[in-house]
């Protein structure tokens, strides 16, 4: 019997009503003859409120306690779905992350999962039943409660599925698939049938959050056959999968946007060999993952350094920045938290030249600034102001024709209201 790993997000569990649906609509799964594990994140917009709380009774909450306090948010919705899904006359049993044995680092709020046991689970399933296990949690070695970052509930569901190689990774949301932009933010946004693991991890990296980019590192590495789907509708969505040969001639697949960015410059830095590594090597050890890097021609000996991060880093990097300044005898630093990052991502970069002018002469007809480029082999990215980021996604949408690429256009009821 082939194992099935299907995961709900926050808004297909937001109230009692929809986890009653989800419930039917896994019980339909159970009966056709699979064995069944069921991930969910927490109700609706939970993880949110649970740091709103958090902030009202403290400035800086540790964060071990605010993992203590994120993982309830999933175990409250796992209980009602096993019991939604028993009263239907199908057995289901919920588990948190450290009862399955999904043990990770001790980086807390953003723990790596170095291990999954998955022992109950599997013992579980043996007996005929449904296993439900709440997502974005996990437990060290020496039994504390971590949490995997934002999104992490899909990270669980592709752990799930490569420990128990499960046939598919489900993924249930309130969109009907990977779409080639946030299809919220451009109403033409075409959905893509497909789309290769490469393609998503660069997607996801750069703003798409239908996926968590810590998830597409792992499945792309284990190879889970994923598939992105609206939990609201049966229709098919987006499959990922190795590259594939039609896959090819579709030089940009996707437009994502990143909007909460900061940029700090270090100014005056002496240009010797050896500082960059100073600079970098402190603000890594604080845990703060730097995106991009830019450092301008030096003609008088020092140079300025500019980097960016996420918004919710900036304070902490600042200070280290601060410091590290003092240390190398840089001058000031100085920082701007208005900034976005927009990408375009397509396999078909690696063979086609000028994406890079198509895209800087788009933003240049609306008028938009670049203050940063980087590119990869499948992405670029730039750095522009923050207000003016959804123009520049419809127009790099409509710069690359993505409302053409021949595939169904978004429809109506394709993007449900959020709770
Ligand atoms: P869940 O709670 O189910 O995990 P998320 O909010 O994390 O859902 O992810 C789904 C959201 O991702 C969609 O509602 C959509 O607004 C957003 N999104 C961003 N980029 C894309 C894209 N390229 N395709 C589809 N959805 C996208
Ligand atoms: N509930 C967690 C979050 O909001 C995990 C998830 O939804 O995937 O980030
Ligand atoms: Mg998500």
């Amino acid at each position: 019997m082939s194992l099935i790993v299907q995961k709900f997000g926050g808004s297909s569990v937001a109230d009692p009503e929809r986890i009653r649906k989800v419930a039917e609509r896994v019980v339909r799964t159970k009966k056709s003859g699979h064995q069944l594990v069921v991930v969910v994140s927490a109700l609706g917009d939970t993880t949110d409120e649970l740091l709103h709380l958090a902030a009202k009774v403290s400035k800086n909450p540790p964060e071990r306690e605010l993992d203590m306090l994120m993982a309830t948010g999933e175990q409250v919705s796992a209980a009602l779905l096993a019991m939604a899904i028993k009263t239907l006359g199908v057995k289901a049993m919920s588990f948190t992350g450290p009862q399955v044995g999904i043990i990770t680092d001790r980086s807390h709020t953003q723990a790596r999962i170095q291990e999954v046991s998955a022992q109950k689970i599997k013992e579980v399933l043996a007996r005929g039943w449904i296993a439900i296990v709440t997502g974005f949690q996990g437990m060290t070695s020496d039994h504390e409660i971590t949490t995997l970052g934002r999104g992490g509930s899909d990270l669980t569901a592709v752990a799930l599925s490569h420990a128990l190689s499960a046939k598919i990774c489900e993924i249930y949301t309130d969109v009907e698939g990977v779409y080639t932009a946030d299809p919220r933010m451009v109403p033409n946004a075409r959905k893509l049938p497909t789309i290769s693991y490469d393609e998503m991890l660069e997607l996801a990296s750069t703003g798409a959050q239908v996926m968590q980019a810590r998830s597409m590192e792992m499945a792309k590495k284990y190879e889970v056959p994923l598939h992105i789907r609206s939990s609201f509708s049966a229709s098919k969505g987006t499959v990922i999968s190795k590259e594939v040969k039609a896959m090819e001639q579709v030089v940009v697949s996707g437009v994502s946007l990143q909007k909460d960015e900061a940029k700090v410059t270090i100014c005056d830095v002496p240009d010797k060999p050896g500082i960059a590594a100073t600079i970098f090597t402190r603000i890594s050890d604080s845990e703060v993952n730097v995106d991009m890097i830019v450092q301008n021609v030096s003609r008088t000996g020092y140079t300025d350094v500019s980097f960016t991060v996420g918004r919710a880093d900036l304070n902490k990097v600042l200070r280290v920045a601060r410091r590290v300044a003092a240390e190398i005898k840089a001058g000031k630093v100085i920082h701007d938290g208005g900034v976005a990052k927009i990408s375009v991502v397509g396999l078909g970069m690696r063979s086609h030249s000028g994406i890079a002018a198509t895209m800087f002469k788009a933003l240049a007809r609306e008028s938009i600034n670049i203050e940063m480029i980087s590119t990869s082999e499948i992405k670029i990215s730039c750095i522009i102001r923050k207000d003016q980021a959804v123009k520049a996604v419809r127009a790099l949408h409509d710069a690359f024709t993505l409302d053409k690429l021949g595939l169904k256009p978004v429809k109506e009821k394709a993007v449900r209201a959020r709770k």
